[in-house]
């Protein structure tokens, strides 16, 4: 299927995640401006400093059209910074921190390993086992009734979906896995059918 996907390319760790795709078959670009953005059928957010790209979205001019994507249906796929910016509230953050309330959970930031910043662990879920690099990582505090739980460690939820938006609190793209970059890609093939 013809089909590309946008790699939110302002900051963090989006090579990683081009180069993930890339070892599918699937065709990506790095999205830094509007016109981009309008090239692809689906968004991934990187980890990183979820601050810092919530000015970068600000002055890039990208916050609105992204919204207005995502408000349209457009899959997103959000990565321990980037699940940040999905979420509805956040939690420690910045004051003019912004986020695009794509998925219905609260997220404290740096919460998960408060002691440890970053740690590994596996993680159980319904898409695979999958072994999860955590840095630095956001804590899911609430999740609201139309989220999925995908997967989780200690019963405690890492990877979550709300429709046509994907959110993981670990990073997927550090792992030599492109499992759940796969699991994204089939969420976008199906929404491209109808
Ligand atoms: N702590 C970072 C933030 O608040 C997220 C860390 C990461 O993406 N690895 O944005």
């Amino acid at each position: 299927m013809n089909m590309q996907v946008g790699v939110l390319a302002l900051q963090g760790a989006f090579a990683a995640h081009s180069d993930c795709l890339t070892s599918i078959g699937v065709q990506s670009i790095e999205v830094r401006n509007p016109e981009q953005l309008s090239s692809v059928d689906a968004l991934l957010m990187p980890g990183g400093e979820s601050s810092t790209m919530s000015q970068l979205l600000e002055s890039s001019g990208l916050f609105d059209p992204i919204a207005a994507r995502i408000a349209d249906g457009m899959p997103v796929f959000g990565t321990c910074a980037g699940m940040i910016l999905l979420a509805s509230e956040i939690l420690d953050g910045r004051s003019d921190q912004r986020s695009f309330s794509a998925i219905d959970i609260s997220v404290r930031r740096n919460a998960f390993g408060r002691q440890v910043d970053s740690f590994e662990a596996t993680v159980n879920s319904s898409v695979g086992d999958f072994h999860g690099v955590f840095i630095r990582a956001p804590r899911i505090e609430r999740i609201g009734k139309e989220v999925e739980v995908l997967g989780s460690i200690n019963n405690e939820p890492v990877l979550v979906r709300q429709g046509n938006v994907l959110a993981a609190s670990f990073h997927p793209e550090l792992s030599n896995d492109a499992r759940l970059h796969e699991y994204f890609v089939s969420i976008t093939a199906n929404r491209k059918k109808v």
